[in-house]
């Protein structure tokens, strides 16, 4: 399996779009959907301005379908790799950082970094980012939900080291993991930001309006800027459990249950939209606020 899903240049001046799926390896339907575009990108029907490449994330854990083998490689951004070279993951993000970085040095207008993920439970299309990113016009313009805030509870990111070179970095999250719906929402996404960005300038009105259909969800919220006011830690030996039937981003009220545990019940403090991660197995967090 090679890391370079493909690559497209144009020879014109314009943005360097990097997309990457994989960094878990458990989660396919962004390969599949950065392929079904390389594949279309090569038929050329679109203008293009600048470059894009398309990469696979953890090599090994995509061969093995699981999330990771020794460490999450999308936590680890942040670490020396020296003190870590016994760890798998270490290996495959000193390949990404090498070829990213090589990108870098091409030369663009600007560079995004775009991560392509999807959840264990169902959820809408959303996006993650750093509060402080250089440039969240794509995600306004895109028009999905995205949640900022997260600092501190995802430390280590791929995202957050492309933010801090001074670039936009975000992971967008299309739904549940072995759904069809999310590869095409995937697709939809990939393409939309190939339109914002300037790659593919030159989409006709009835694809636009197609590549939104295909992205909305009838779940979606009505505002698109999401902060982390507050979250709740899952103690390892905690009896955990969620009120059945919340959906991600669904308005809640203070005073509302929304879990219990073998103490009792766990109340909101707030009123908000809840936002149920993505590691409820892991028992990291349950719910933000
Ligand atoms: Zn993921």
């Amino acid at each position: 399996m090679e890391r370079i899903i493909g690559k497209c240049g144009s020879g014109h001046k314009g943005p360097l779009l990097i997309f990457v799926a994989g960094i878990h390896g458990n989660e396919p339907q962004g390969l599949i959907a950065l392929e079904n575009i390389i594949k279309e990108l090569e038929d050329g029907v679109h203008e293009k301005r600048g470059r894009m490449i398309a990469l696979r994330g953890n090599l090994r854990a995509i061969k093995e379908d699981k999330r990771f083998i020794s460490e999450d490689l999308n936590r680890i951004w942040s670490h020396n790799e020296n003190l870590h070279d016994d760890v798998w993951e270490m290996k495959e993000m000193a390949e990404l950082k090498s070829i990213i970085n090589q990108e870098l040095e091409l030369g663009f207008t600007e560079a995004y970094l775009i991560d392509l993920h999807t959840t264990s439970a169902p959820t809408i299309p959303f996006v993650v980012t750093k509060e402080i990113n250089p440039d969240k016009q794509l995600i306004h313009d895109i028009k999905v939900p995205f949640i900022t805030g997260l600092e501190g509870h995802l430390d280590g990111t791929m995202l957050s080291w492309m933010c801090k070179k001074g670039h936009c970095g975000l992971a967008f999250e299309a739904g549940q993991h072995h759904s069809r719906t999310s590869m095409i929402k995937h697709e939809s996404f990939i393409k939309l930001a190939m339109y914002y960005t300037g790659f593919t300038p030159s989409l006709s009105a009835e694809e636009l309006k197609d590549l939104r259909i295909h992205l909305d969800d009838e779940l979606m919220p009505k505002h698109n800027h999401f902060k982390l006011m507050d979250h709740y830690h899952i103690k390892q030996e905690e009896e955990f459990e969620m009120e059945p039937g919340f959906s991600n981003f669904e308005r809640i009220y203070e005073g509302e249950i929304l879990a219990k545990n073998q103490d009792g019940e766990i109340i909101s403090k707030h009123d908000g939209n809840i936002f149920m991660p993505l590691y409820q197995k892991e028992g990291r967090m349950a719910f933000s606020l």
